[in-house]
């Protein structure tokens, strides 16, 4: 007979294995499918000193693993495919992967976010050659050496701190004259020696064939050209939704940002939506994880009043 999960959740980042834990431990038959690395984006964080209780030092990979391990223990399986194709509007969902085919009663889309280019001339050919999107899977290359960090938010604020354990000196440029960044972490930057700031200004090129070679900068304001000698180049300008799987079927923004209600729930019966993959104000490891124990529990009453 074929295998009818009653949840299947598609993406196991914080939100997803939060969904796994609150699912499994209320006795759901609960599938997480991730087509990379279970922790999704929290694992290229080094320091997440805002999730309540990691007071010692805890990594986005640390806390990942134990999300992971405590889902498990609770009876979730795990299975690393990739979601191809989807059949949402019946009582019994489809979900294509590559290799199998999965059915359940309800499904939590937990597919997150994935960073932005940065839109500067030679950007893609230089990646993994000077070009970097992730400070801990990249830092230790450039120990000693001249990092430029792209972007004025969270993002570009934690990983410039963190960058700066490694590189002789980090530069952040940002568009505008004022961060986006919390006060905390630019207060922790401005101090930082190592830590240099050039305003109004933006990435025009990447200079370089096989490596990257420096930078030409452009000051939005004035207009003038210079350039920056720097040996690597992180960029973290935002993210944009997974979503391209569910355009059509699950009401979106214009970015393809998936709208729920507060319940978690999307415009389609028994499909539920968490963490960034949301149109929300605050996307943090902790509100993924709120929302992912949200949908789980509103997944589990659908079942009880539709399927008991
Ligand atoms: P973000 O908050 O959207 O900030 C993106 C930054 O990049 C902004 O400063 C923006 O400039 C700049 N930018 C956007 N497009 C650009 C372009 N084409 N060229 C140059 N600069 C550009 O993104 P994020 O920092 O990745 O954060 C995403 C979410 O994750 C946020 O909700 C954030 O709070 C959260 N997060 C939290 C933490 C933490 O709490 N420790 C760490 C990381 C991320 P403008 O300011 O001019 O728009």
């Amino acid at each position: 007979m074929e295998h009818i999960y009653d949840t299947i959740i598609i993406g196991g980042g914080p939100a997803g294995l939060s969904a796994g834990l609150y699912a499994s431990r209320s006795r759901m038959d609960t599938l997480i499918i991730e087509r990379a690395k279970f922790g999704g984006q929290a694992t290229t964080t080094d320091e997440l000193d805002n999730y309540p209780g990691s007071i010692e030092e805890c990594t986005g990979t640390t806390l990942s693993k134990r999300m992971k391990q405590q889902a498990e223990e609770f009876g979730t399986q795990f299975v690393k495919e990739e979601v191809v194709e989807v059949e949402l509007e019946g009582d019994i969902k489809v979900i294509k992967c590559k290799k199998e085919t999965y059915k359940a009663k309800t499904i939590i889309i937990a597919t997150g976010a994935y960073p932005r280019l940065g839109g500067f001339k030679n950007e893609i050919e230089l990646r993994g050659k000077g070009v970097s999107y992730c400070a801990t899977c990249d830092a230790d290359f450039f120990t000693d050496l001249d990092i430029a960090v792209l972007g004025g938010g969270d993002s570009a604020l934690s990983e410039a701190i963190y960058l700066a354990k490694f590189g002789e000196s980090v530069t952040v440029i940002h568009r505008r004259d004022e961060l986006r960044g919390a006060k905390s972490l630019q207060e922790k930057a401005f101090k930082n020696p190592k830590i240099k700031f050039i305003w109004d200004t933006v990435v025009q090129e990447a200079k370089g064939e096989e490596i990257l070679e420096g930078l030409v900068l452009k000051n939005v304001k004035t207009g003038e050209l210079s350039d920056l000698k720097v040996d690597g180049c992180f960029v973290f300008v935002g993210y944009l939704p997974i979503s391209e799987l569910f355009k059509g079927m699950i009401n979106m923004t214009e970015r393809g940002d998936v709208i729920t209600d507060e319940e978690m729930r999307t415009n389609i019966p028994g499909v539920y939506a968490a963490g960034d993959i949301r149109e929300k104000l605050l996307r943090q490891v902790i509100t993924a994880a709120a929302d992912g124990a949200i949908a789980a529990t509103h997944a589990e009453h659908y079942i009880e009043e539709k399927f008991n």
